[in-house]
C-alpha cells in the first residue's frame, strides 16, 4: 500500500501540503489512504497523536460525496470541525443536543443534490436512534453520495477493551445497510483480541489491518510508591524536574481532582481540576485557560483527554492506580505529542487498587468520554464487563508490582507487540534500577509450578500456590491438606521473590490463566489460577525453555 503511483498519488500529495500544512505523511498515512481509496474495508490501530484524523480528512475531501464519520464525544467533534473549517473544508456535526431545526437544515442540506458537506459528524447514539438518520444515508447511498464511514475509537464496539458503550454495538446495522461502501476503523487501543471483536461486530470484510509500534520512545516511565506525603512528592517531582512547564494529573473521583488541585495551588503551581460533574460551561473555560497556557496543570478524570490536542504535555502523573494497561497507556500518550521527552509517573499503592475495584463492581468509575456507557446510564454492571475490568485492573497491578522488567516491554506485550528491553536505554525506573542483570533458565521452576496448580484443582489464587510452593504451615495451607502435597515446599530454596517472578511471567505469557471470581456476598472479587494446556504442553515436552531476568544482586 505504500506505493507512489496510484491514480490519486499526486493529488493526495499536493493537498496534504496545500490543505493541511504537512511537508509529508506520518507512519502509516499513505498506506491507509490507499488502501481506503482503493474501497477496502481498512482497520487502523495507530497510537495518539499519530495522525489518524488525515486518513480520513484527505480522502473525504478527493472523493466525491459524504464521509460519515462516528466519534464519540460532542466536544472532540466539535474541535475537529473547527479545524476543518478553518482550513476551508464544509464539515458539520448532528447532534440530539442541536435545535431540531438546525437539525432539519443539515438533513435537507444532505439531500440535497450538490451537498455541499464533505464531512458529517454524528455520535453513535444518533445512529442507534434516529431512524431519520439512517434513511438519509440511505438516500445518500442510493445516489453513490455515501462516500466512506469511518469509526473513531473503534475500540469501544468491544467489550473485551477498556472503554466498552453500548451505542457502537449498533454500529454493525451500517455495514448490513451499506455493504458497498468503505468502512475504516480507527483506534489507538486495541489488543488482538480487540481487534478480532470489532473487525467481528462492525461485519468488516478482507480487512486490510494496519498497526505500528506503541513504543513512545520521548516517554519516561516511572512507577513509585505512593505514600501519605503523595502530593508533596508531586510537588517536588514537578518543581524539580517540569518547572512551570504544561501537565496533567489523572485522578480517581472527582473529590480528588478537587483536592489535589488546591493543594497545588497551595505550592503555588497554576492548576486547575477537570471531571465530569462540571457545568459544560466551566468545563469548556478550564480547558481553553489550559490551551492558552493560563493554567500548568490539570487535575481530571479520565473525562478530560480524549483529542486533546496539546502537543507540549511534559508529563502525565497518575496520582492513583489507572483502571487498565490500555488505558493507562493511552493517558500518558497524551504526554510529548511533540516528539520532545516527557514524564509519566505512576503514584502506586495497594489501597488504591482496593478503591478502583470498589468502584468498578459499583459502576461508579468515570468513563473517558462523557456522552453515553453503561456507568452514566444504570448503576447495574452487567457480569461479563465486571470481569473484563477487573481482570483488566489485575493486570494493571501486576504491572505496578512488577519491579524487573522494563516498562515498555510490559506495556508492549499486552499489545501483542515484541520488544528488546536492550533499546529501552534507561528510560523506566526498572532498566534504570537494574544496571546488571543475569539470565537464568527457570523451566523447572515453571513445570513445577504449573503442576502445583493442577494438583491442587486449579481452584487457588496465585498467593496461595506460592505459598504452598514455598513450603508454607499456615493455616488456610493446612485446611486445604496443601501441606501434603508432592510439591509442597519445593520452592524453598528459591531467593525471595524468584518464585513469584516466575509465577507473574507465566501468567503474563499465557501458560496459566488468571480467571476472575466473585468469592462473597459483597460482590468481591479473587481470581484463581487455570493451567493453559495447549502452551504448558511446550514446557513439559521440553519445546521450550523459560529465560528471564532477575536482577544480579538476587
Ligand atoms: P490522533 O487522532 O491519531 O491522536 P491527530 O489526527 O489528532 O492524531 O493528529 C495529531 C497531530 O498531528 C495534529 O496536530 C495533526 O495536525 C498533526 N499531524 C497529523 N498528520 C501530520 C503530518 N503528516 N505531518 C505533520 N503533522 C501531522
Ligand atoms: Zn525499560
Amino acid at each position: 500500500w505504500s506505493r507512489g503511483n496510484f491514480p490519486w498519488t499526486k493529488k493526495i500529495e499536493a493537498n496534504n501540503k496545500k490543505v493541511f500544512g504537512n511537508h509529508s505523511f506520518r507512519p502509516n498515512q499513505r498506506e491507509v489512504i490507499n488502501a481506503t481509496m482503493s474501497g477496502c474495508d481498512v482497520f487502523v490501530l495507530m497510537p495518539t497523536g499519530g495522525g489518524k484524523s488525515l486518513t480520513y480528512q484527505l480522502p473525504a475531501l478527493l472523493c466525491s460525496g459524504v464521509t460519515l464519520v462516528i466519534s464519540p464525544l460532542v466536544s472532540l467533534i466539535q474541535d475537529q470541525i473547527m479545524h476543518l473549517l478553518q482550513a476551508n473544508i464544509p464539515a458539520t456535526v448532528l447532534s440530539s443536543n442541536m435545535d431540531w431545526s438546525e437539525q432539519q437544515d443539515i438533513l435537507r442540506e444532505l439531500n440535497s443534490d450538490h451537498c455541499r458537506y464533505k464531512l458529517l459528524y454524528v455520535t453513535p447514539e444518533k445512529i442507534a436512534k434516529s431512524d431519520v438518520l439512517l434513511r438519509q444515508l440511505e438516500r445518500l447511498h442510493v445516489r453513490e453520495q455515501l462516500a466512506r464511514i469511518v469509526i473513531d475509537e473503534a475500540h469501544c464496539v468491544s467489550q473485551w477493551g477498556h472503554d466498552f458503550r453500548p451505542d457502537y454495538q449498533g454500529l454493525g446495522i451500517l455495514k448490513q445497510k451499506f455493504p458497498t461502501t468503505p468502512v475504516l476503523a480507527l483506534t489507538a487501543t486495541a489488543t488482538a483480541s480487540v481487534k478480532e471483536d470489532v473487525v467481528q461486530a462492525l461485519g468488516l470484510k478482507n480487512c486490510v489491518v494496519f498497526r505500528q509500534s506503541f513504543n513512545r520512545p520521548n516517554l519516561w516511565y516511572y512507577v513509585t510508591p505512593k505514600t501519605k506525603k503523595c502530593l508533596e512528592d508531586i510537588d517536588k517531582f514537578i518543581k524539580e524536574n517540569h518547572f512551570d512547564e504544561c501537565g496533567i494529573i489523572y485522578c480517581l473521583s472527582r473529590m480528588d481532582c478537587e483536592k489535589v488541585a488546591e493543594k497545588l495551588q497551595e505550592y503555588g503551581h497554576k492548576a486547575a481540576f477537570y471531571h465530569g460533574s462540571m457545568e459544560p460551561a466551566q468545563r469548556a473555560f478550564t480547558q481553553t485557560q489550559w490551551s492558552k497556557d493560563e493554567i500548568n496543570i490539570i487535575c481530571a478524570t479520565v473525562a478530560f483527554g480524549m483529542g486533546i490536542n496539546k502537543p507540549d504535555v511534559r508529563f502525565v502523573i497518575h496520582h492513583s492506580i489507572p483502571k487498565s494497561i490500555e488505558g493507562y497507556h493511552q493517558e500518558c500518550g497524551r504526554a510529548g505529542r511533540d516528539g520532545q521527552r516527557a514524564s509519566c509517573v505512576l503514584y502506586y499503592n495497594y489501597c488504591d487498587y482496593i478503591r478502583v475495584k470498589h468502584m468498578i463492581s459499583q459502576g461508579s468509575i468515570e468513563q473517558s468520554p462523557v456522552v453515553s456507557g453503561y456507568s452514566q446510564a444504570s448503576k447495574v454492571v452487567p457480569g461479563r464487563i465486571l470481569e473484563t475490568n477487573t481482570e483488566n485492573l489485575l493486570r494493571m497491578v501486576s504491572y505496578c508490582e512488577n519491579d524487573v522488567d522494563c516498562r515498555r516491554l510490559l506495556q508492549l506485550v499486552h499489545f501483542g507487540e515484541k520488544f528488546d528491553p536492550s533499546t529501552c536505554n534507561n528510560t523506566c525506573d526498572n532498566c534504570v534500577k537494574i544496571k546488571t542483570f543475569v539470565e537464568k533458565d527457570v523451566t523447572g521452576t515453571a513445570k513445577e509450578l504449573i503442576e502445583l496448580v493442577k494438583l491442587t484443582g486449579q481452584r487457588f489464587s496465585s498467593s496461595h500456590i506460592l505459598e504452598v510452593y514455598r513450603g508454607s504451615l499456615s493455616q488456610i495451607v493446612k485446611k486445604h491438606r496443601h501441606d501434603t502435597q508432592r510439591l509442597h515446599g519445593s520452592g524453598k530454596h528459591l531467593g525471595k521473590g524468584e518464585a513469584s517472578r516466575v509465577l507473574r511471567h507465566l501468567v503474563t505469557e499465557e501458560f496459566l490463566i488468571e480467571e476472575v471470581k466473585k468469592s462473597d456476598l459483597y460482590g468481591s472479587v479473587s481470581s484463581v489460577l487455570k493451567v493453559n494446556d495447549a502452551k504448558a504442553h511446550n514446557l513439559h515436552s521440553g519445546a521450550l525453555k523459560l529465560i528471564i531476568r532477575f536482577p544480579s544482586s538476587e
